[in-house]
């Protein structure tokens, strides 16, 4: 293997010694029990940096729930091969007292209120959590542009946020959701899945896709699509829906009306599925109205 295993920051100190300046360096955060969705991340930063350094850090600020946090699956070694195989340059695998020298507590950010909507309002202090490691993690290894998956896409925007508090550095890149042939988002918690729950996932795609159809075809009131996507998800008796929330794609703004039409807003609308397979938690979001309505203008 040639990939460089970083376990403390001035290892990366001593690596980045060693280079030539002026290289720009990419930058894949991950919690590791790496899928294919991190090695396209991975793929999609060589084509635009000069070298690749991942991360691989299970961060426990982001955990509300201390049995996910407990059962999260830790993979190291398969981990390295597979960054390795995509041609990887660094895994940096620090500990949790070099992220956090005094002691594991996330930061309150000025997140602009991104992280107390949808999956923020499900999972309080999930984002703050989220925010202050990556936040820390830019600090250290000081990227130039950093990937993330759409998977997490109210992630995406958090970490937007933070760039943008960080001064706009590092460059933030949305990469696309890479799913299973039968369309669930990959996820490391998949590991988890029995493989009736696993074929049984597909269904939060299909509701995702159903809605995207459906709203082509004629206006229905988020209220009844939601009913219609429930159901398709529960129809095989193994997904419990926890969630399904619309909001507009850009400013995340939730859409509480149940009757409004979503082609009337002037945003595309993206949508997000919460569902648990037993005690794992899948998520996926998709996007439903491609474009904001253009009001016609009066001649
Ligand atoms: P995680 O290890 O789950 O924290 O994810 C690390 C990064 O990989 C995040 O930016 C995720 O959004 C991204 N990611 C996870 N799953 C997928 C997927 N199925 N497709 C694309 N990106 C993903």
């Amino acid at each position: 293997m040639d990939i460089l295993r970083l376990s403390s920051h001035s290892d990366w100190i001593t690596a980045r010694e060693s280079l030539s300046s002026g290289l720009r360096i990419g930058f894949v955060p991950t919690m590791g029990a790496l899928h294919a969705g991190h090695l396209a991340l991975v793929e999609q930063a060589r084509q635009t940096c000069d070298l690749v350094v991942a991360s691989i850090f299970v961060n426990p600020t982001q955990f509300n729930n201390p049995e996910d946090f407990a059962a999260y699956p830790l993979d190291l070694e398969n981990d390295l091969r597979a960054l390795d195989s995509v041609g990887c340059y660094a895994a940096y695998c620090p500990q949790v007292a070099e992220i956090y020298p005094d002691g594991a507590t996330a930061r309150t950010m000025d997140l602009g209120g991104l992280d107390s909507v949808l999956e923020g309002a499900l999972r309080p202090g999930h984002f703050q959590g989220v925010a202050t490691v990556v936040d820390r993690l830019f600090d250290l290894i000081q990227p130039d542009v950093a990937f993330f998956g759409q998977k997490d896409y109210q992630q995406v925007k958090v970490i937007e946020r933070v760039a943008a508090l960080r001064g706009g550095l590092p460059h933030i890149v949305a990469c696309p959701i890479v799913r299973e042939p039968h369309g669930l988002a990959m996820s490391s918690r998949n590991r988890r899945l029995s493989s009736a729950q696993r074929e049984a996932g597909a269904a939060i795609f299909q509701a995702l896709r159903f809605a995207e159809a459906e709203l082509q075809a004629f206006p229905v009131p988020p209220r009844a699509l939601k009913l219609e996507m429930r159901r398709i998800i529960q129809e095989s008796g193994v997904l419990q829906v926890e969630s399904i929330d619309f909001a507009l794609a850009h400013s995340l703004t939730p859409i509480t009306d149940g009757e409004a039409y979503l082609d009337r807003y002037p945003e595309p609308v993206q949508a997000f599925v919460s569902a648990y397979a037993g005690d794992v938690r899948l998520i996926d979001t998709h996007r439903i109205v491609s474009e904001g309505y253009v009001p016609d203008t009066e001649v």
